[in-house]
């Protein structure tokens, strides 16, 4: 039987690595720059801390977990989103307020794949629990777009809107119950289950038949209660401050139930508006609904895996640092061995260094040091040794020098550091 991977996941080769740990190396900087500090949670949790929060109308809970028995019967979830797991751990670890936390990882959701969507996905996301003021939104909202940008992307486009707290959404939703009641017969299914159980849901439905009545339904801007309306004033404020150009549009809510006052989402024009890379806003109860004192809190989540897509369709090279320093030749079983000690003091002057471990002919280990990316090549044999010399051969040019044994670890460090 031939193993293969599951549907829905990746391997990610390493003629890609480079990419991700480069989008992830820049990811880190900026988000300690911004202050946040990187934290690590199971890739499982109990179902309930998902099914609680994110709502179990929701598409995530209602179809897309990965939720298992173990051996002792406990359901266990693999984790679809970030969040919640991290004011789990925040209550868990008594963190200390305000709390400004990062993670990076693989997140687990059932949905068809397709290009940007996959079963097992990667996302950088951020938290900032126990801050009420809208420069937290703001402060979530330019880390998000500052990483895109430094990356390279150009046509993003940044969607805002005030998504109402527990205070205003019940007349919205009876709003928008009133609207689509005339219309139910003409959307989705899964559109006629989430008027019943949470008519807002409707409004992130991606089905091209609901698109059209989505449309021209009623918009929140106009059930928003006081603070919500002031929330979002105050977050345009400091977007203005910043410079960061947005749209208001008001029939954005998110696929989350837990999201309060502060949606926003960050599309690009390659992979358009059912794409988005980024996505976040409040959740101002999610603290309390997870049994912790009342606590406002704000985050952001961006898909790594369209962040690549995204990249790739706008044709950003990013300037990844591929190929090795220096590729060691060597002729002879006496040169081999000396070989094998120099590439090792090479590498303990923290360059990229690689050497032939078995005796190849010459033409094969150049190719091979080609193949690598090498910089340089240091070329041993029996008369280099006898005469305490090597060749140290430029790549690029095709430059040749000898340089004396005693003198190559020096010499080299230079030339590479
Ligand atoms: P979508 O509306 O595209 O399904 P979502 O609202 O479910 O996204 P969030 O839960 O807000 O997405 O997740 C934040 C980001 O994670 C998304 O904007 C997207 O970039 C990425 N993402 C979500 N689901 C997937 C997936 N299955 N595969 C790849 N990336 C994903
Ligand atoms: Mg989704």
């Amino acid at each position: 039987m031939k193993v293969r991977k599951v549907r829905g996941t990746r391997d990610i080769l390493p003629d890609k690595i480079r990419k991700w740990q480069y989008i992830e190396k820049i990811a880190r900087e900026i988000l300690e720059n911004f202050g946040f500090q990187e934290i690590r949670t199971p890739l499982f949790e109990e179902t309930p801390l998902f099914s609680r929060s994110i709502g179990e109308a929701t598409d995530i809970v209602a179809k897309e977990m990965y939720t298992f028995k173990d051996r002792k019967g406990r359901s266990l979830t693999l984790r679809p989103e970030g969040t919640a797991p991290i004011v789990r751990a925040y209550l868990e670890n008594r963190l200390p307020t305000p709390a400004k936390l990062y993670y990076l990882g693989p997140f687990y959701r059932y949905e068809r794949p397709q290009a940007g969507r996959y079963r097992e996905f990667y996302q950088i996301g951020a938290e900032t629990i126990g801050s009420d003021s809208p420069a937290s939104d703001a402060e979530i909202i330019s880390l998000t777009m500052t990483l895109l940008k430094k990356l390279g992307l150009k046509d993003l486009i940044l969607q805002l809107n005030g998504a109402g707290c527990r205070k205003c959404q019940p007349d919205y939703k009876e709003a928008l119950k009133n609207y689509f009641r005339k219309k139910l017969n003409s959307l989705c299914d899964d559109c006629k289950r989430r008027y019943r159980k949470n008519p807002l849901r409707i409004l992130d439905c991606k089905s091209k038949g609901c698109q059209k009545y989505i449309a021209q339904a009623p918009a929140i801007s106009n059930y928003l209660c006081e603070k919500c309306k002031a929330t979002l004033e105050e977050v345009k404020k400091y977007l203005d401050i910043l410079k960061i150009e947005y749209t208001i549009n008001p029939r954005l809510v998110r696929g989350l139930d837990y999201y309060t006052r502060t949606a926003f989402e960050i599309t690009s024009r390659e992979l358009g508006a059912q794409n988005a890379i980024a996505a976040g806003g409040r959740y101002d109860d999610l603290i309390e609904d997870l049994g912790g004192p009342s606590t406002p809190a704000v985050g952001v989540a961006l898909g790594t895996d369209r962040l690549i897509l995204a990249l790739e369709r706008e044709g950003v090279r990013l300037p990844v640092e591929e190929g090795i320093d220096v590729y060691l030749a060597s002729l002879g079983t006496r040169a081999s061995k000396k070989g094998f000690a120099l590439v090792q003091r090479l590498r303990e002057k923290n360059l990229k260094v690689e050497g032939s471990l078995s005796s190849k002919s010459l033409k094969s280990q150049l190719r091979l040091a080609n193949k690598l990316g090498a910089r340089y090549v240091l070329i041993l044999g029996e008369e280099e040794l006898t005469k305490k010399k090597a060749i140290l051969k430029e790549m690029a040019t095709g430059k040749q020098k000898k340089i004396l044994l005693n003198k190559i670890v020096e010499e080299i460090s230079r030339k590479v550091g």
